[in-house]
């Protein structure tokens, strides 16, 4: 039997599903890092903002020195160089706090897999550190109807989140499983419990 974990990215595009995967994974039996989660934690840190302070406008800062992540994503994600500029700051640290995820969870008897929950797999090369990546294949007019839903977003505002991702099928192509998350739960559940013996039988030969 393999005694390593195998490290899972769960990937896909804005409002795919990753999140709804990852977590369901994560019920069957596996850990999850959510690398948004933690970006949205490390943004809060004194360090980064005085960073963030210091490489961008001050108009990003609150009057209480938080960020104004609004802001912050109006600006980003309409300009590919500030986004690598917010990157850099940033994620050093998820990548961090990912390992220190990582590790511990690799000593916990209760923890079949490890789940990374990113929509920048590729984009930030993590795929390289992976031993498998899923890819949430869900049609691009289902996810915009979902985050419109969650987030009071406009379709222009998710569209130019969208782009600044790697496109759906580029992420297909390079995955080694997709899943396709266009109907309900109860279609997607099935799905993912047969991914997820899958991946056990394969690693724990
Ligand atoms: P983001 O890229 O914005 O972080 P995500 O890819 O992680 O999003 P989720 O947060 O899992 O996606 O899902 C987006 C929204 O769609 C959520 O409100 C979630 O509850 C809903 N959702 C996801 N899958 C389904 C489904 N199969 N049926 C109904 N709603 C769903």
């Amino acid at each position: 039997m393999n005694e390593k974990k195998p490290l899972i990215g769960i990937t896909g595009i804005i409002g795919s599903g990753k999140t709804t995967v990852a977590n369901l994974l994560g019920e069957f039996g596996g850990s999850v890092f959510n690398a948004d989660q933690a970006a949205k934690k490390v943004a809060q840190k004194p360090e980064v903002l005085s960073q963030i302070r210091e490489k961008f406008d001050d108009s990003l800062l609150t009057a209480k020195g938080e960020l104004n992540r609004s802001r912050m994503a109006e600006l980003v994600f309409q300009n590919s160089n500030q986004l690598i500029k917010l990157n850099r700051i940033i994620h050093p640290h998820v990548r961090e706090q990912m390992w220190e995820f990582v590790n511990l969870k690799q000593k916990d008897p209760a923890c079949a897999m490890i789940l990374i929950d990113s929509p920048l797999i590729y984009e930030t090369d993590l795929h390289k550190h992976l031993d498998l990546i899923i890819v949430v294949a869900t049609d691009q007019e289902t996810c915009i109807n979902r985050v419109k839903k969650r987030n009071n977003l406009t379709r222009e505002q998710i569209l130019t989140r969208m782009a600044a991702q790697i496109p759906l099928p580029e992420k297909t192509k390079r995955a080694d499983f997709q899943i396709n998350n266009d109907g309900n739960l109860s279609d997607l559940i099935p799905r993912l419990k047969k991914i997820y013996q899958n991946i056990l039988n394969k690693y724990m030969e």
